[in-house]
């Protein structure tokens, strides 16, 4: 059995980082781990900005001089980064003109950071004496073909995954893949979405039905809170399948949304890590969450998010409305978040709000309309919250002077979810971490300083 190793775009950004993760690789050799890697940061998003070959020099020289430093021979590479380098040359220079042209292209173009880094990264293990080979990830994450946003045909994926990579794994190779890429089943480049290398992880786990998928990252393990807003947040130990989901979904960006999912259905367990602190223990997320002495596991929040809210006598009693609702979005390929409801209204949220104003022709045909962008959703997530009254309770008067709206526990009940004024989210966080994790010594001490 071997496990899969996914390393971010931080943990390969330079030669330090990527030095650091060929000694990660290097203390798991004995579970035969299969690694997945990022773009080095900052790649994917120049990649995407480009619009002519010169605005990639700075790309093209990054790689340059990371294997320069590193590579004792770095003819390969610098003959893949030339090829490269010409290959996008030749696709930007034939512009596309109509907009699902222009999505192939752009999928075409951004590979080449994953496709540089799990090159690099190979040569390096290979280096260090581990025998390691780069795979195309493209052989393996064969999607649909949605382009920017591509869904895996699993079937496929998990074959094609196994017939590519057991044979190394066997013979006692590291196959070395880029996360975030894929191909059609006609072998046309596709993406599964930004942030998408840790769901290619969680999908070769599956296909490879390994012991565990490690996620390395620039932090230790899924926090209390996002970091940059709570610079306290502690490393949660232990999270259920379903704490992490929730937690993925409404804006924990250290674990994609859809990562969980592969895991959920093979029982794998999922362990977060930090590529710069390998020694620190992390989180695991499993089939069971440890019982926390406290209800709340962590809080997570999302800004840039759109709310709705339909409102239309012709609810009262009636079916079919709710379908005819629906309907609207799913006609326009929307992905709604949190809904809840009243007799005469209905109130959704929407993160992607660029279908916004079809939407809102469609919708004024069932009622009246209301949108407010410029919102943040706050999720508070435990397993404890199932049957612990009084959650809610505390979650208001801690941020009694902050207008809430679209409260909604979901189905599961170990969410508390509700939206707020973008502009007051971190603040809303910040006092609401304090609230349920300051320890008491603490918080009684700021209490003391305010009197
Ligand atoms: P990678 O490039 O390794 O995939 P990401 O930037 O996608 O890393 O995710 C890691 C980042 O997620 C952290 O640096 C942190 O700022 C952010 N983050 C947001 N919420 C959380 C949380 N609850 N726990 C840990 N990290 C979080
Ligand atoms: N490189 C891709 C991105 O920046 C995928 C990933 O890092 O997971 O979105
Ligand atoms: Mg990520």
């Amino acid at each position: 059995m071997s496990i899969v190793m996914k390393f971010g775009g931080t943990s390969v950004a330079d030669a330090a980082a990527l030095e650091n993760v060929a000694s990660v690789v290097a203390t798991e050799r004995e579970a035969a781990p299969v690694v997945v890697v990022s773009a080095m940061s900052g790649v994917t998003d120049a990649l995407l900005a480009a619009t002519d070959i010169a605005s990639l020099q700075e790309v093209f020289e990054r790689h340059r001089s990371v294997s320069r430093a590193l590579l004792e021979d770095d003819e390969a590479f610098a003959e893949r980064l030339s090829s490269a380098e010409q290959e996008i040359a030749e696709l930007l220079g034939a512009p596309a003109e109509r907009p699902s042209e222009r999505k192939r292209v752009q999928d075409a173009v951004v590979s080449f950071g994953e496709v540089l880094s799990s090159a690099l990264l190979a040569e390096l293990l290979n280096q260090h004496g581990i025998v390691a080979r780069q795979v195309d990830a493209r052989r393996c994450i064969i999607t649909d073909e949605e382009h920017t946003n591509a869904a895996p045909l699993m079937t496929e994926t998990f074959a094609r995954s196994k017939s590519e990579l057991l044979p190394l794994v066997e013979s006692g190779v590291v196959p070395v893949l880029g996360g975030f890429i894929g191909a059609t089943a006609q072998g046309v480049t596709t993406t599964l979405g930004r942030g998408g290398s840790d769901y290619t992880a969680a999908l070769l786990g599956a296909a490879l039905d390994v012991s565990e998928i490690q996620i390395w990252t620039d932090v230790t393990g899924v926090l209390t809170a996002d970091p940059r807003v709570v610079p306290e947040a502690q490393t949660i130990e232990r999270l259920s399948y379903s704490e992490a989901a929730e937690l993925a979904y409404f804006g924990a960006k250290v674990l994609h949304p859809k990562t969980i999912q592969p895991a959920i259905e093979s029982s794998i367990p999922v362990r977060i890590c930090n590529s710069r602190a390998p020694q620190e223990a992390g989180t695991l997320v499993g089939p069971q969450s440890e019982t926390s002495p406290r209800t709340v596991k962590a809080i997570a929040h999302k800004s840039g998010v759109t709310t709705v809210q339909i409102t239309s006598l012709r609810m009262l009693g009636a079916y079919g409305f709710l379908r005819a609702l629906f309907e609207v979005f799913d006609k326009h390929r929307t992905v709604v978040d949190v809904v809840t409801t009243s007799e005469v209204s209905v109130s959704l949220s929407l993160d992607d709000a660029s279908a916004l104003p079809a939407i809102v022709e469609d919708l004024e045909r069932l009622g009246t309309v209301r949108v407010e962008p410029g919102r943040a959703i706050i999720c508070v997530v435990g397993e404890g919250l199932r049957g612990t009254p009084g959650i809610a309770a505390r979650v208001f008067s801690t941020i009694s002077d902050i207008n809430v709206t679209l409260i909604s526990q979901g189905a599961s009940s170990i969410n508390f979810t509700f939206a707020i004024e973008e502009e007051r989210v971190k603040e809303a966080v910040t006092r609401l971490h304090e609230e349920f994790f300051a320890t008491k010594r603490h918080k009684r001490h700021r209490t003391e300083g305010k009197v």
